[in-house]
């Protein structure tokens, strides 16, 4: 058997799922290399901790990784003092610096509130906030101080409407079967250009801020909330949690920075914004 081989029967091994002659053969050759023997004891000795101790394991890949990592290299110091068949079939006793390392882990994820603490709800005060503008506006359309430039039922009405506006960034619009009508508006925020788009859709109402990404992101007029940032760079998309009655969501597409505010629930408005 080739290191190769053996290493790919690693987990079904592990999963009791070899026959016997197969489990001979890898063993056969796990006696005689050393490189694979630390190997598959390193992925035994993981999968036994981590199904007994972090049921609910829910840390990011980063400090997954880096969690594992300092277990292999607790793994590789121990691997020098005790013998493999001992160390193979001890694994509950190994490590304990570890198994507390990924309890507690499992502990931050499970007890980390879902609410957010006061000084988040605070980031959205600055005048200058895209979603602390985004939410303003929501309520001004709602209660008929905001009214859009153009209503249709026909999105590239809209698109046409920033066009002829001079829009210097790509405005999204989503075409929708059962949008009763959309309603775009332009202006500007202390010389940044801004786009409005507006959709009504039986009784809820979705209001999209718009903006050029770089201007949300990199410029100093407008701010986005540190949390919204990082999100936005590592997936293209942040969902706010800080409100009860409406959703909102924000997402980047096309070097555009888009915050939509909605009466529909999170799921529903998520799956409606990432139509094309
Ligand atoms: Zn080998």
């Amino acid at each position: 058997m080739k290191c190769t081989e053996a290493q790919e029967q690693f987990g079904s091994a592990l999963d009791g799922a070899l026959s016997l002659s197969g489990r001979d053969e890898l063993f056969q050759h796990l006696s005689l290399c050393g490189h694979c023997r630390k190997e598959f004891e390193f992925e035994s000795l993981t999968k036994q901790i981590v199904r007994k101790s972090v049921r609910r394991l829910n840390a990011s890949t980063e400090v997954r990784n880096s969690v594992l990592n300092a277990l292999r290299r607790e793994y590789e110091q121990e691997a020098a003092e005790i013998p493999f068949w001992e160390r193979l079939f001890a694994g509950r006793r190994l490590f304990p610096s570890l198994v507390t390392a990924l309890v507690v882990i499992a502990l931050i994820s499970y007890l980390a509130p879902p609410e957010p603490s006061a000084s988040r709800l605070a980031v959205h005060a600055a005048s200058n906030d895209v979603i602390f503008q985004s939410l303003q506006n929501f309520l001004s359309l709602r209660e008929g101080r905001l009214k859009p430039k153009s209503v249709a039922c026909d999105p590239t009405v809209i698109k046409s409407y920033f066009q002829k506006n001079g829009l210097h960034f790509a405005a999204d619009t989503k075409i929708i079967d059962d949008c009763d009508w959309y309603g775009a508006l332009h202006s500007e925020f202390e010389g940044v250009q801004l786009a409005h788009v507006m959709y009504q859709m039986g009784d809820d109402m979705t209001y999209v801020y718009e903006v050029k990404k770089d201007d949300a992101m990199a410029g100093s007029t407008l701010s986005i909330p540190p949390a919204a940032k990082e999100s936005l760079t590592k997936t293209g998309w942040y969902t706010d949690p800080l409100h009860a009655d409406h959703s909102v969501v924000v997402w980047t597409s096309n070097g555009t920075l888009c915050a939509a505010v909605s009466t529909m629930e999170k799921d529903r408005l998520v799956a409606f914004l990432s139509t094309p």
